[in-house]
């Protein structure tokens, strides 16, 4: 026997469980569907006092508040960032204050219980779930737990949206190849890692870590996963060698031992395309993923479910999806530029846009100078900077069309059907890579 609901939600992380209790309480009936356990370890636990205000909007304040008093306040953030000097910022100067270093298992769980009081059926611990189209809903299969159909759909299922990764005419662009590499540590003694989050620019990424309510410290590895492999040869020796050579991150955990092994996670930007159909949606990051740099993904999330809650059934925007992904990604560009230790670094190549000469570029306001029927030839495997202009998917449509010489408007639309990042944000890149040598213009 097949349950029906009006809305079947897969992922129960913040953005599926606040979309689902917003619907439940409006009346709908609604089954939520986590494929882990949700008292396993989730990473994400640096929370702004955004989040309060978001939790506020979405009536669950004061359900959450007897969790978030048992948190460590996040009330200082300590950055060595375009610097060898470790510089403080306190959140005093945030116009909603102080945040929380959250466990962010517990945070959900809550969360989780508290969309429960608001009517939604939970299920939790089911396995990987399939979501597949089924007449004039969506059947989701778990590998554990009762099949339900619904009516309606809500993909909440996380970076990369695995949950809908089946359906037609849907992708996912990742504008990057971001990893997290994170290891918790428990004290032996006292100890005293000094106050609040730290976050440490090094050559191959960047460091953030943190003290829990509970006593342990968590440090994590901000890179990307081809320059992970460079730095050893299994994962602890990868976590191990470039955690000694931290200047300010490793001295803090004098007296921590690791609990157990690291754990890599993904982290890249992107975002899905489209990200809604009749009668589906995704919210959260399964709909736009960001850098953990920006720390506000929770925020993110659950603004995310509130607005999709208002607008369950608005088509795709695609210009307007478009624009959110662009200016983001100018955002990222600002806090990048801001460091310039390590120009010819892959990782901060790939996140800088410079010209040839190392000087911030801006793609909005240069000379566009290419013809639309140039030919052009691809010549050379690009350097890493050519990634902080185009995703890796548009330089593999670009040298796909460009293999065979080709004219330059054939090989933007390549370029724009896979990677819709705006098409001048597209022809710079192209200009750029023909600067650099990757491209030639033959005629
Ligand atoms: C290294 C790192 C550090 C971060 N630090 C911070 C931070 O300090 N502060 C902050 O605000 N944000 C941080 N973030 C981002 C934040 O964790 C996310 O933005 C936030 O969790 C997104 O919420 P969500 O509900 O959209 O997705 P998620 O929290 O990812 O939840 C998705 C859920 O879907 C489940 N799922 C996936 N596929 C299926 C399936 N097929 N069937 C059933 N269930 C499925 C998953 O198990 C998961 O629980 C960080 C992210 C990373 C990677």
């Amino acid at each position: 026997m097949i349950d029906r609901r009006d809305l079947v939600v897969v992922g129960g992380g913040p953005a599926g469980i606040a979309a689902a209790a917003i619907s439940a309480r409006e009346g709908r009936s609604v089954s939520l569907f986590e494929r882990g356990d949700p008292s396993a370890f989730r990473v994400g636990e640096t929370l702004g006092a955004e989040v309060g205000a978001r939790l506020k909007e979405l009536g669950a304040y004061e359900a959450m508040a007897p969790i978030l008093g048992e948190q460590a306040r996040f009330i200082t953030v300590s950055s060595a960032w375009g610097s060898d000097e470790l510089e403080e910022r306190s959140t005093m100067f945030h116009p909603l204050g102080a945040g929380w270093h959250v466990d962010r298992s517990r945070f959900d769980r809550g969360l989780l219980e508290w969309s429960r009081s608001q009517g939604v059926h939970v299920q939790t611990d089911t396995g990987l779930c399939t979501v597949t189209p089924d007449g004039e809903g969506f059947l989701v299969k778990p590998r554990r737990g009762r099949e339900t159909w619904g009516r309606r759909l809500i993909d909440a299922s996380g970076r990369g949206a695995p949950a809908t990764a089946a359906f037609p005419g849907r992708r996912w662009l990742a504008h990057d190849r971001q990893v997290a590499i994170l290891a918790r540590m428990t004290p032996k003694g006292p100890t005293d890692p000094g106050p609040g989050l730290y976050l440490e620019a090094v050559e191959e990424g960047f460091w953030y870590s943190a003290r829990m309510a509970d006593g342990t410290f968590i440090a994590v590895l901000l890179t990307d996963s081809d320059v992970l492999l460079t730095l050893g040869r299994s994962r602890d020796e990868r976590f191990q060698r470039a955690f000694a050579r931290t200047r300010f991150t490793a001295p803090r955990t004098r007296g921590f031992e690791l609990m157990g092994r690291p754990q890599v996670f993904r982290s890249d930007s992107g975002r899905l395309i489209p990200d809604r159909g009749a009668g589906w949606r995704a919210v959260g990051d399964a709909a736009m993923a960001t850098d953990p740099l920006g720390g506000n993904g929770v925020a993110r999330s659950l603004k995310s479910a509130l607005e999709a809650a208002a607008s369950l059934d608005a088509p795709f925007d695609r210009a307007r999806a478009e624009q959110r992904f662009s200016d983001y990604l100018d955002q990222r560009t600002e806090f990048y530029w801001l460091e310039h230790r390590w120009p010819d670094a892959p990782f901060w190549a790939r996140r800088r846009p410079v010209d040839l000469d190392g000087r911030p570029f801006d793609w909005k306001t240069v000379d566009l100078a290419l013809a639309p029927d140039a030919t052009l030839s691809w010549r050379a495997t690009p350097p890493p900077g050519a990634e902080a202009w185009l995703p890796r998917a548009a330089l593999d449509a670009l040298r796909a069309a460009t293999t065979t010489p080709a004219a330059a408007h054939e090989a933007m639309s390549a370029m724009s059907v896979v990677a819709p990042i705006g098409n001048r944000r597209l022809l710079v890149g192209m200009q750029w890579l023909l600067v650099a040598g990757a491209l030639e213009q033959v005629a």
